[in-house]
């Protein structure tokens, strides 16, 4: 990691860059992608600037493991397209090339502008809606320029893995020293150009364990509204990043202190902030638990999972408010129904996650039917692993019965023999037990399942 000597031994170059020489700290390029330094490498050959930039030089410089690597250059799309045969152009918000290598793809951007009309006469190729919101951005510019329009100043590092340089015009070094995050320019002018940010500023936050700087922090829980304008796909996959980063907990709960659950999942807030609703927030404190636990263990998460347990709160409710002739099945389902078309008014979720997370929550009822057929259906069900992980939390919330949750436990750990014995009818069960006699002789379940 880069030593405190790092930002005070430094030059400024003619863009107003200053340069960190890396070599004489403890910072390891050996985990540079060698494909990454190989793209650096060829466009630099033909005579383009080109950089390392964004998360992959932060976690670098954090010693963490980059996920992806990231190239800032002055070539222009069309002209990286030629340098690499394995390339294709990508994007329209932003056009990008993609330049791979196996299964590894290398991301290249064109160093972009700010759009005030002094690029090379590409004024319509930035759009900006009346609400401040950049739309499209294909303005090119200067690396100096590319640097300011980025969002956090240790995002906006550019790393030269030949030179073993590190170029930062936004004091980007310092605050990575000082662990702080800070959005580059006007904060609050950043957030309206692209709200997506506020969420990001919360991620990256919790994800790196660095405090947001004061003029940074201070207009977010005002400005959630603003997110409202970005497509649901991106808030979607936002959410996503959100949730599954490892830091899912801490997230979540910066999301609620800073007003913004409520623009994401408005019916999950507003059930948080009624009284006597703690099973709830347990039970979502739990599961997010839970998927950061498994994310640490390298085992596999679904995002369906979090959400059965971020929405269930209006199912629960439903369920639990439902007449005593009404059928809980079917008040289940339009439960169902409701919390989804109100979810879509802010981030619609896609079918691949609302079929699962139904299914998760249409499964909690069949786990009380334990005699006959049905528990052995039931453990064949493709979404029975999450259910019962979903009856588990449930059941250590106090929300549902543990001895059900055992039973099931159990259930699954036995092998046929004992599995039959379990699921016997109960008055067969009777029967067979010593000096019990039935008045009557003991009747054979008509049905299967028949408890
Ligand atoms: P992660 O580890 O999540 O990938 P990242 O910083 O690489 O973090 P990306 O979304 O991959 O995040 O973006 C790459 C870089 O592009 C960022 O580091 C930042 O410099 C810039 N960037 C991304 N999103 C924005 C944005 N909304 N506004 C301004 N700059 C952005
Ligand atoms: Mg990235």
């Amino acid at each position: 990691m880069m030593g405190k000597a790092g930002v005070n031994n430094r030059q400024v170059n003619e863009e107003g860059f200053h340069v960190h020489h890396l070599s004489e700290h403890e910072f390891n390029l050996d985990s540079i992608s060698p494909n990454a330094i190989k793209v650096v490498h060829q466009l630099k050959s033909q005579g383009h600037e080109a950089y390392l930039v964004g998360g992959c030089v932060r976690d670098l410089l954090l010693d963490r493991e980059p996920k992806d690597f990231d190239v800032a250059t002055s070539a222009l799309p069309e002209e990286v397209r030629q340098v690499f045969r394995n390339s294709r152009l990508i994007g329209r918000r932003f056009r990008l090339a993609h330049v791979r290598f196996g299964r590894e793809i290398i991301e290249v951007a064109t160093f972009r502008g700010s759009g005030d009309g002094n690029n090379k006469g590409q004024a319509t190729a930035q759009e900006i809606h009346e609400d401040g919101r950049i739309l499209r951005d294909n303005v090119y510019g200067s690396m100096g320029e590319d640097a300011i329009r980025r969002d956090f100043t240790i995002n906006a590092l550019y790393l030269d893995p030949e030179d073993e340089t590190v170029l930062d015009r936004v004091n980007g070094m310092v605050d990575h020293q000082n662990r702080t995050l800070r959005l580059i320019g006007d904060p609050e002018e950043r957030y309206r150009e692209d709200p997506v940010r506020l969420l990001r500023a919360i991620r990256f936050a919790s994800k790196l364990d660095f405090e947001i700087a004061a003029e940074t922090l201070q207009p977010i829980s005002t400005l959630g509204s603003l997110l409202s304008s970005v497509p649901q796909a991106r808030l979607y996959e936002e959410i996503l990043k959100l949730f599954l980063s490892g830091h899912a907990l801490q997230t979540f709960e910066d999301l609620c202190r800073h007003n913004l659950l409520k623009q994401l999942f408005p019916q999950t807030d507003q059930i948080l902030n009624q009284e006597g609703n703690e099973s709830l927030r347990q039970l979502i404190t739990l599961a997010l638990h839970s998927t950061d636990s498994r994310l640490a263990e390298n085992k596999p998460v679904t995002p369906y999972f979090l959400f059965a347990a971020l929405l269930w709160g209006g199912i629960e409710k439903a369920v639990h408010n439902r007449l005593d002739s009404e059928n809980e099945y079917i008040v289940m389902q339009q439960a169902m129904g409701e919390v989804l078309r109100e979810q879509a008014q802010t981030v619609a979720l896609p079918k691949r996650s609302s079929i699962p997370m139904r299914e998760v929550w249409t499964l909690q009822p069949r786990f009380r039917q334990r005699r006959g057929n049905r528990p052995h259906r039931l453990l064949e069900h493709p979404r029975f692993r999450a259910a019962y992980d979903f009856l588990l939390l449930r059941a250590e919330t106090g929300a549902e019965n543990s001895e059900l949750a055992e039973w099931w436990t159990k259930f699954q750990a036995a092998g046929g023999a004992q599995r039959k014995k379990m699921t016997q009818p109960k008055q067969q069960r009777r029967s067979q037990r010593p000096k019990t006699t039935p008045k009557k002789p003991a009747p054979v379940a008509s049905k299967p399942g028949d408890a």
